[in-house]
């Protein structure tokens, strides 16, 4: 089949507005929001509004040969939604259906569109919580989040998105459909396929409903800042607050660089002291009593690690105004130049040692390089600042970006927290996981999707 067959095909099977084909449209489909990752030209941003719209387009697309980009909102930050040259761009914005929500049970059936907050806002009015929360948690869609694996700030408390999955239905490469999982709390049936699904980067399926196990809506959280005049000592309280076994529903770090941009920003002093080189940001949501012995524990930590000013509040308000500062960085950073964010992962001991190696890099490239983090879970953003129209800074950024990748994996950690592997980092995962997992991720593939129909190329190359 040629491509006017297939788009002719498509529009019969799909309607005509589902299937866009001008380039000035199709062009806003053709890459997510990371700056450095290839993209190219699709042939057709596809919007299937229902599963029988989805199974149409990959059997269309296998048919004449035409690869499949799956995308949710495009807000990823490794590639992984970029268009190929001559791709459809299987676009899942109109699943944006919340089906069930079923309270006795505390599980949602939710479609792949739903955007992040509006599933969370839905489960909430009904006294339920769902925890995974990316930044982005306002425009992303839970098909994203499924496919990359999205995690957050929660992330220290509730694990990232595949902790809260229980069932996926999936259309595959042949246009079959695949309901896998479950809607009880256990189950071994079988190998857990919907595991695998997630964290796939829309290489292997294109994800059409998720079923996911809900908590109950934890209490209003308490905050604690802290501040540290060496980022050692920051490092040494999150290694304590992890010994001691206390588990803060958030712990954030920002270092010297990130507190100067937020409070530039914000113009504000965030009252850390103009030595200091590290900002503990913790929270409780223990509630009450709990919440305050909590927070009571996590600042003794700060204060015998040598934190230089401590603070705890339960005002609600007082809080997020705390969290704002942390929130506000990548946008704080815009004022220098365009952000570049990395996303290793490392063992939480090592946090302090990383910010330190991301310090001299930014020495080595003469480049602005801000960390933030999730600390809980050692997953920290270093974010390079370049100025968006010199192609020599650029590839500083890029030097940058892999040597921090290179301190991570000297670490112990890994190239991705969350971000995912995309078209920025495959060759970092082939040499974070081996010769051997590559094997296997490619028999996987080939098993799944043996003509290399949905986003060949990304996260690894079949040959
Ligand atoms: C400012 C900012 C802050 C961010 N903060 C975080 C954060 O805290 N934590 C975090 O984890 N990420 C974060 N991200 C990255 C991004 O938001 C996440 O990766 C998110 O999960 C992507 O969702 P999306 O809907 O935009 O997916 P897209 O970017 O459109 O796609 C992401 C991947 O999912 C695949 N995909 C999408 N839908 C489907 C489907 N239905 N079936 C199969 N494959 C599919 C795509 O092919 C692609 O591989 C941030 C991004 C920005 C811009």
């Amino acid at each position: 089949m040629g491509t006017e067959a297939l788009l002719t095909r498509l529009r019969d099977a799909l309607g005509n507005d589902a299937v866009l084909t001008d380039p000035d449209v199709t062009s806003s489909y053709s890459r997510d929001q990371m700056p450095l990752a290839p993209s190219g030209t699709p042939l057709a941003v596809v919007l299937p509004a229902d599963v029988e719209g989805v199974r149409a387009t990959v059997r269309a697309c296998a048919e004449a040969k035409v690869p499949i980009v799956p995308r949710g909102a495009g807000s990823g930050l490794s590639g992984a939604a970029n268009a190929i040259d001559g791709c459809v761009m299987l676009v899942m914005t109109k699943f944006d259906r919340v089906l069930e929500i079923d309270e006795a049970n505390r599980i949602a059936v939710v479609q792949p569109g739903v955007v992040n907050l509006d599933f969370r806002t839905a489960v909430e009015k009904r006294g339920l919580f769902y925890p995974p929360d990316p930044s982005s948690y306002d425009w992303c869609t839970i098909g994203g989040n499924l496919s990359t694996n999205a995690g957050g700030l929660c992330c220290v408390k509730y694990g990232v998105t595949t902790d809260s999955v229980l069932g996926l239905e999936v259309v595959l490469a042949d246009g079959s459909l695949l309901r896998t999982g479950r809607r009880t709390v256990k189950g071994v049936a079988g190998y857990d396929l919907a595991k695998l699904f997630i964290g796939s980067e829309g290489t292997l399926g294109v994800i059409t409903e998720a079923t996911v196990a809900l908590r109950p809506l934890p209490q209003a959280p308490g905050t604690l800042v802290a501040g540290f005049d060496t980022t050692e000592a920051a490092g040494e309280a999150v290694s304590r607050v992890v010994r001691e076994g206390l588990v803060p529903s958030l712990m954030e770090i920002m270092d010297a660089s990130s507190i100067k941009a937020a409070e530039a920003y914000l113009n504000t002093d965030l009252g850390a002291g103009s030595d200091c080189q590290a900002l503990l940001l913790c929270q409780s949501d223990a509630g009450g009593d709990a919440a305050r012995r909590e927070l009571a524990a996590l600042e003794q930590i700060c204060v015998d690690c040598g934190a230089s000013m401590a603070y705890a509040t339960d005002d609600l308000a007082e809080g997020k105004m705390l969290l704002q500062a942390r929130r506000v960085v990548l946008t704080a950073l815009e004022r220098y130049g365009v952000w570049l964010t990395d996303d290793v992962c490392v063992p939480r001991t090592r946090i302090a040692e990383l910010i330190a190696g991301c310090q001299r890099i930014s020495e080595e490239v003469g480049l602005r390089i801000a960390v933030v983090g999730h600390a809980g879970d050692g997953n920290m953003h270093p974010t390079i600042v370049y100025a968006p129209d010199s192609a020599e800074e650029l590839a500083r950024a890029r030097k940058a970006f892999d040597d921090i990748l290179e301190v991570g994996l000297s670490l112990g950690g890994t190239v991705t927290g969350e971000h995912g592997v995309g078209k920025i980092k495959r060759d970092w995962l082939a040499r974070e996981i081996g010769p051997v997992a590559m094997r296997v991720h490619r028999q996987i593939k080939a098993a799944l999707d043996p003509e290399n129909l949905f986003n060949p190329g990304s996260m690894f190359a079949m040959e």
